[in-house]
C-alpha cells in the first residue's frame, strides 16, 4: 500500500535522507534508531510534507499526484511535539481530523459526529472534550491528537512518538487500538522509542544516519542484531515468555591510565 525510495532530501542545504526504501502494506510498523537518525523526516516525507528526490506511492500511485485532499483523507499523521491548536477544546481538535471528509465550510455531519466521539473514547479522552487543550496535562492532550488521527479513519496512519507522555496503561491502550487498527486492514507505522513497545510491532524499520539499514520481524535474529549496531551494542536483549525485552547496557568499562593508589611509592 505505501512503497517508498527516496534517494535525497535536504533541509537547510544539508542531507538528511539518503536511500531509504521501503514496501509496507497492511500491519503495524516501528521505525526505530538513534537520536538524529531522520525518523522524523522519513515520515514527513511519507506524509507529502517534505520535498525529495525519489518517490513515495500510495496505493500504487505516486503521492505527488494525489491532491491535498484525497491526500488527507488516505492519511492521518500525529506529529512530535504538536502545540499549535492550544486554543481550541478537545472536540474542535478532534473534529480536525474529519476536515478532510467535509465540503467547505459545511457542518459536521452525522458520520463526523460520530467517528469525533468514539476516536475520544477509544482514547479516553471523551470525558474533557469540552476543556481546552491548553489546559490538559502533555499525556492528556496526547490522547487528543491520537483522537483526532484515528478519527480521520484513515488506511494508512503515520505516528512520530506517539507514547510521549503516555502512562503505562495508556502506552498499553495504545497498542491494543494499533493492533485493532492493523487487523482491520490498517497500514500503520510508527516512530517509537520504547524499544519494549517496538519490539511488540509486526515489523521494525531500523535506521541510522539517514538511511534505512533493515526491515524485519522482532523475532528475526537480523533484526535485533540490527538494533544492537545502530545502538553501538549498548542493549541487553533478554527473552521472557516469548517477548524481547531491552534494557539500556552500561558502557565498556575504560581502562585506567593512572596507577592505584597501593602501587605507588611514597618513599
Ligand atoms: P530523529 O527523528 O531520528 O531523531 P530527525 O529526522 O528529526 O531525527 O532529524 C534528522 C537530522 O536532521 C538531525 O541531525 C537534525 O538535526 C536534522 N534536521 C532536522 N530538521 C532540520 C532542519 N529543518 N534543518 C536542518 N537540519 C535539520
Ligand atoms: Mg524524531
Amino acid at each position: 500500500m505505501i512503497n517508498a525510495d527516496i534517494r535525497h532530501l535536504a533541509l537547510g542545504g544539508k542531507t538528511i535522507l539518503g536511500d531509504c526504501k521501503l514496501q509496507l502494506s497492511g500491519g503495524w510498523t516501528a521505525i526505530v534508531g538513534p537520536n538524529g537518525a531522520g525518523k522524523s523526516t522519513l515520515l514527513k516525507a511519507l506524509a507529502g510534507l517534505l520535498p525529495f528526490e525519489g518517490k513515495v506511492e500510495l496505493r500504487g500511485r505516486e503521492l505527488s499526484k494525489w491532491s491535498g485532499r484525497e491526500r488527507a483523507r488516505a492519511l492521518a499523521w500525529l506529529g512530535q511535539n504538536e502545540a499549535s491548536t492550544d486554543e481550541l477544546l478537545a472536540e474542535e481538535v478532534v473534529m480536525l481530523g474529519r476536515l478532510p471528509h467535509r465540503a467547505w465550510l459545511a457542518p459536521p455531519s452525522a458520520a463526523d459526529v460520530a467517528a469525533v466521539e468514539r476516536a475520544m473514547r477509544q482514547t479516553q479522552c471523551w470525558e474533557w472534550r469540552a476543556r481546552p487543550v491548553n489546559q490538559l496535562s502533555g499525556g492528556e492532550r496526547q490522547r487528543v491528537l491520537l483522537a483526532r488521527a484515528l478519527a480521520t479513519e484513515s488506511a494508512l496512519l503515520l505516528m512520530d512518538e506517539p507514547l510521549a507522555h503516555l502512562d503505562p496503561p495508556h502506552q498499553a491502550d495504545w497498542l491494543t487500538l494499533v493492533r485493532e487498527r492493523a487487523a482491520a486492514g490498517a497500514t500503520v507505522i510508527s516512530v517509537l522509542h520504547e524499544l519494549n513497545i517496538a519490539l511488540q510491532a509486526d515489523r521494525l524499520l531500523v535506521m541510522d544516519a539517514g538511511r534505512t539499514v533493515h526491515l524485519g520481524s522482532p523475532e528475526d535474529a537480523a533484526t535485533r542484531d540490527a538494533l544492537q549496531q545502530v545502538f553501538q551494542h549498548r542493549l541487553q536483549m533478554i527473552e521472557l515468555n516469548g517477548q524481547w525485552l531491552v534494557l539500556p547496557a552500561a558502557a565498556p568499562a575504560r581502562i585506567s591510565n593512572v596507577l592505584p593508589l597501593h602501587g605507588r611509592r611514597h618513599d
